[in-house]
């Protein structure tokens, strides 16, 4: 039997529109750097965590082969 894993939201926690990509969609994304405003491009198929490379910041998390940004906006580039 399968369970939807369940998102708690907590209290006080960042107000960020976090979104998952899913690996199958291998795209890249523009995101925008919530620290310094930097647009960065990235692969949605990253392996580890990306950084903003101005402030370093991390902008978005690899988990589970899914890419969780962690910015407020950000854009999918299409080819
Ligand atoms: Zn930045």
């Amino acid at each position: 039997m399968l369970s939807k894993p369940k998102i708690s939201r907590k209290k006080g926690f960042f107000k960020m529109a976090y979104r998952i990509i899913p690996e199958t969609k291998s795209r890249f994304l523009k995101i925008k750097c919530p620290g310094c405003g930097n647009d960065q491009i990235v692969f949605s198929k990253a392996s580890s965590g990306i950084k903003c490379l101005v402030c370093s910041k991390e902008l978005a998390s690899s988990t589970g082969g899914k890419l969780i940004v962690k910015a407020k906006e950000f854009k999918e580039l299409s080819s």
